[in-house]
C-alpha cells in the first residue's frame, strides 16, 4: 500500500514525506505518537489568544540558501531578527557579547583600547568560541573572555547541562561565540524569520498533499515491528522504506543502553499588562532556575494584544517519562549511539534521520537540508 512509511511529524520526518510525494509521486504514511504534527516547532494559539511555542522558543534561520527557497514555497515570513539580552545582577547587556557589549560593561577608553585589540587579533566580523578566547595569550583579551565566561556561560551552562562549559562537547557553547562587530542579533545567519503563519500552519502545508496520510496519536511501535533485520507494518512484511525520526535506543529496546539527553521544563504565565520585559528573549545567566524567560508577542510579532504570554525554562534530566530535548554528545554517548546505527543499518530500507534519531544536536535548517539531500539520495536510487 505504502512506499514509505515514516516514523515522526517534526520538521525531518514532515521534510522527507512531502519530498518523496511531491517528487518522486510515493505513498507515504506519517505517523506521529503526539497528537499534533510539528514535533519541537508545534505552536498554537493559547487560551487568551496569543501564538505560543508549546516546546520552546523556535527562530528560523539559515544561510542555505535551498533551505530558505524550500520553506519559502510554504510559507511567508515576519522578518525577524532575534536578539537576546543577559540579566547579569539586574544589568541588561546583550548576547552573544560584542562590541556594543564591550562599551556597556568597560569605561569609554579601555572598551575603545580592547575593541583596537580584539578587531587586530580576530579581524573585524569574526566570530569566536569563548573556550578559544579564553586561551589568549594577551592577558587583556583573556580579561574579556574570562568576564564573557564569568557573567554569560558558567552559570547558564550548569543550569542547562549540570556541567561547567569546558566539560561539554565545545560544539555546544560555540553556537553563541563572541562576535566582534555591531550586529546585536543572536544568529548570524543570513536568512532570519518567523513564519508568518507559525510553524505549525507551514508543517500542515508541507504534509498536505494526495500521497500523504498523517495518523497522529499513535506509537510507530503499535504497528511497526523491527526483528531479525526485517520490518513488519501490521503484521506483514514491509518491504517499503521507513524513515525513522524517532529515539533509536527506544526503538531497539535499550539493547546497548539509554542514550542520556537533557530536557526542559516549561513554565508558561500570562499576565495582564501590555508587556512583561519588552523583549522577546532574556537569558537570567547568573542566577535564578530558570536559563531564560521568552515573551511570545515578541517573537512572532503579535504586539498589539493587550495582555501577554511568557514562558520559563527550567532544564533537567532525561527520566524516560518527560521529553528527550537535548542528546548529550560526548565519546562515551557516542559510541553507544554508533552501535545502535550499526544495528539500523542492518534492515534493509530503514534510515535514521532527525535529532532523535541521528543523537545529534540539529538546527530546523539543518536538519531540513539533510532530509532534503536524502530525498535526492532515495530518488536517485529510484531512477536507476
Ligand atoms: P522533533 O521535532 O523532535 O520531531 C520528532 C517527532 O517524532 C516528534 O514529534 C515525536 O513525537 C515523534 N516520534 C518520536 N518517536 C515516535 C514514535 N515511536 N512513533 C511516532 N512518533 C514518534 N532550532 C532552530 O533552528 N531555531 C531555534 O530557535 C530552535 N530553538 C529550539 C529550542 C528548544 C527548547 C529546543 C529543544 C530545540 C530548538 N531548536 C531550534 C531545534 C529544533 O527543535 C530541531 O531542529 C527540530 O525540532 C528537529 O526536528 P526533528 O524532526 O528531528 O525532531
Ligand atoms: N549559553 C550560555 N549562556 C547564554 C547562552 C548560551 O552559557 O546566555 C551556552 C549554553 O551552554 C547553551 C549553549 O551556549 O546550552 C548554546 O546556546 P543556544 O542558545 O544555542 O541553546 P539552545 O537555544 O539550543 O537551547
Amino acid at each position: 500500500m505504502y512506499d514509505t512509511i515514516v516514523v515522526g511529524a517534526g520538521v525531518a520526518g514532515a521534510v522527507i514525506a512531502g519530498e518523496l510525494a511531491r517528487r518522486g509521486g510515493e505513498k507515504v504514511l506519517v505517523i506521529e505518537r503526539r497528537k499534533h504534527i510539528a514535533g519541537n516547532c508545534y505552536d498554537e494559539y493559547d487560551e487568551y489568544g496569543i501564538m505560543v511555542h508549546v516546546y520552546g522558543p523556535h527562530i528560523f534561520h539559515t544561510s542555505i540558501e535551498r533551505v530558505r527557497e524550500y520553506f519559502s514555497e510554504y510559507t511567508d515570513w515576519y522578518d525577524f531578527g532575534h536578539e537576546v539580552h543577559a540579566n547579569v545582577y539586574g544589568k541588561i547587556i546583550n548576547v552573544p557579547f560584542n562590541l556594543n557589549t564591550l562599551h556597556a560593561v568597560y569605561d569609554e577608553e579601555k572598551a575603545a583600547r580592547l575593541e583596537d585589540k580584539l578587531v587586530k587579533e580576530y579581524g573585524f566580523d569574526s566570530r569566536i568560541p569563548i573556550l578559544t578566547m579564553k586561551e589568549n595569550p594577551d592577558e587583556e583579551i583573556r580579561e574579556v573572555a574570562e568576564y564573557v565566561y564569568e557573567n554569560i556561560f558558567l552559570k547558564y551552562t550548569m543550569k542547562q547541562w549540570g556541567k561547567k562549559p569546558e566539560e561539554i562537547d565545545s560544539s555546544v557553547t560555540a553556537r553563541v561565540p563572541v562576535v566582534i562587530s555591531r550586529d546585536n542579533r543572536y544568529f548570524g545567519d543570513k536568512y532570519q524569520g518567523m513564519p508568518l503563519a507559525g510553524f505549525t500552519a507551514m508543517f500542515e502545508k508541507i504534509l498536505d498533499h494526495e500521497n500523504i496520510h498523517v495518523q497522529t496519536g499513535i506509537d510507530a511501535k503499535e504497528v511497526l515491528e523491527f526483528k531479525d533485520d526485517k520490518i513488519y507494518y501490521e503484521g506483514e512484511l514491509f518491504e517499503g522504506k521507513v524513515i525513522y525520526t524517532g529515539l533509536t535506543d527506544e526503538l531497539f529496546d535499550y539493547e546497548y543502553g539509554h542514550l542520556p539527553y537533557r530536557s526542559l521544563r516549561f513554565k508558561f504565565e500570562h499576565h495582564k499588562k501590555e508587556s512583561y520585559q519588552g523583549c522577546s528573549v532574556v537569558n537570567y545567566t547568573v542566577d535564578e532556575d530558570y536559563t531564560r524567560i521568552t515573551e511570545f508577542k515578541y517573537l512572532t510579532g503579535q504586539v498589539n494584544t493587550p495582555e501577554t504570554t511568557i514562558v520559563k525554562e527550567y532544564p533537567e534530566s532525561y527520566t524516560g517519562s518527560n521529553t528527550p530535548y537535548y542528546s548529550i554528545n560526548n565519546e562515551e554517548n557516542d559510541g553507544m549511539f554508533a552501535k545502535y546505527k550499526a544495528k539500523a543499518d542492518r534492515y534493509k530500507g530503514l534510515y535514521l534521520l532527525g535529532r532523535l534519531a541521528e543523537y545529534k544536536y540539529y538546527n530546523i535548517d539543518a536538519i531540513a537540508d539533510r532530509s532534503l539531500k536524502l530525498a535526492d539520495e532515495l530518488l536517485k536510487e529510484e531512477v536507476h
